[in-house]
């Protein structure tokens, strides 16, 4: 048999970075148990809230036949029309967005959504010019970097960087350097953002509205950590969406990933699209997330159980792996922490560090410790940048003793591979 892969074929199966390193992360944690695992993007277990979609199974179960039309049904591409009125009807109104529900498409994961979204605005247009997605403010989410089918779909932006006193920095988006030329098909970002816990404030993202308007093309933002659910975010900013905004959400940091449900809030022309990308690709998506979360959308029970328990658990997981890193970390070391104002990341820059954080990485496997190197998320950028060879981001969410013995070993690591061989001159 011939299996003469397509030029498509080559790109999806190619040892992407992302599925080196999540097999690699795999591995590691199937064949050595111990891990300290702070890797992955896995949500945490939290009981309060393992038990509220308990009870919603087994009242889903005790419905008559519910269960079975859950089962048997494929639903429309586009979603699951009670799911939809009901989240339509939150949105409203807790944000007033003016919401119909011909603005909201359902997808497998946003991670669907997204290969989605940039294989539809994103490569060769017809007239065979190169569309871009931008990335304004880079480091960005690793499970983006691969998604487009054709070359070079990604343009990203350095950010600029703000020192909050020693130890501590924030990134911003760099305005002076961000250009958008013809072939940018769309601005995107996440927010709060995965790898670094940045939300960008509100002022950033008005101007990058300001400036997908300006270029009459969409400003995407990724909401997969962010308010109305799951709400993990510390800082208090609203949500935005206008119909010129593509605003994606999802069920899996609400403790939900195995039912694989995202979700797009858009202008109609948008969802059309998607829904009929969504029908080619798999006819419907699963329904068992929708079906387990719509009453708490109608009721509006999904508002507390963020509010009073999931950000708080994370709120409080995210201060103490700060606590731990203050502990652990000479303070003489050239070592900063980006603030945790979202999601489930610290992440960490080691200034000058005398090798790669790749090397760190494979230095802390041997530990037993699974961080993610920071390269992975510096994709779309024009010149090599230093700086994304000193960074490392940690998942603080997972079990606590394995994060603090985990951030010990690395301060520990760190010391030793700062301390071994001279600082270069600044
Ligand atoms: N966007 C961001 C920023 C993420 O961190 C993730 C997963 O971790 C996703 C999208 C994809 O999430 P899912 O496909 O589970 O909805």
């Amino acid at each position: 048999m011939k299996f003469q892969l397509s030029e498509v074929g080559r790109k999806l199966t190619s040892r992407s970075g992302i599925l080196e390193l999540m097999d690699d992360l795999g591995r590691a944690m199937s064949e050595h148990p111990e891990m300290r695992m702070m890797g992955g993007g896995n949500p945490a277990r939290i009981p309060g809230v393992e038990a509220v979609w308990r009870e919603r199974m087994h009242q889903v179960m005790n419905d008559g036949d519910r269960f079975e039309r859950m089962l048997a049904h494929y639903d429309v591409p586009q979603g699951q029309p009670q799911f939809i009125r009901s989240l339509v009807r939150h949105l409203n109104d807790r944000f007033g967005w003016g919401l119909s529900e011909r603005n909201v498409a359902i997808t497998n994961g946003s991670q669907t959504a997204y290969f989605l979204l940039f294989n539809l605005l994103g490569g060769r247009d017809a007239g065979g010019n190169p569309r871009r997605i931008l990335m304004p403010l880079c480091p960005e989410y690793i499970g983006y970097a691969d998604q487009g089918l054709q070359p070079d779909v990604f343009s990203s932006c350095r950010p600029r960087i703000e020192n909050l006193g020693a130890h501590r920095f924030k990134y911003r988006v760099d305005f002076d350097r961000l250009t958008v030329g013809d072939d940018i098909a769309a601005i995107c970002v996440s927010r709060p953002t995965n790898p670094t816990g940045n939300v960008l404030t509100d002022e950033e993202i008005r101007r990058l509205a300001a400036l997908a308007d300006a270029h009459d093309i969409p400003l995407i933002i990724d909401n997969a950590y962010g308010a109305p659910f799951p709400g993990i975010v510390f800082s208090d900013v609203e949500p935005v969406w206008n119909p010129d905004i593509i605003l994606s959400l999802s069920l899996s940091k609400l403790g939900l990933p195995g039912v694989r449900t995202g979700i797009l809030v858009a202008r109609e022309d948008v969802i059309d699209a998607v829904a009929a990308a969504n029908a080619i690709g798999s006819l419907a998506n699963g329904n068992l997330g929708q079906t387990l979360v719509e009453p708490l959308l109608a009721g509006g029970d999904i508002t507390g159980l963020c509010r009073d328990v999931i950000r708080p658990f994370y709120e409080e997981r995210a201060l103490r792996a700060q606590a731990w890193v203050e502990e652990f970390f000479d303070d003489d070391l050239d070592y900063h922490v980006h603030v945790c104002e979202g999601a489930l990341f610290l992440w960490l820059w080691f200034r000058d560090l005398p090798v790669t954080t790749r090397t760190l990485y494979e230095r802390l496997k041997t530990r037993d410790v699974l961080v993610v190197p920071g390269s992975y998320f510096f994709y779309g950028l024009d010149e090599p940048w230093q700086h994304s060879r000193e960074c490392i981001r940690v998942n603080y969410a997972l079990n606590p003793d394995s994060v603090r013995e985990g951030l010990a070993i690395l301060a520990d690591e760190v010391r030793r591979l700062y301390r071994q061989s001279p600082l270069p001159c600044p």
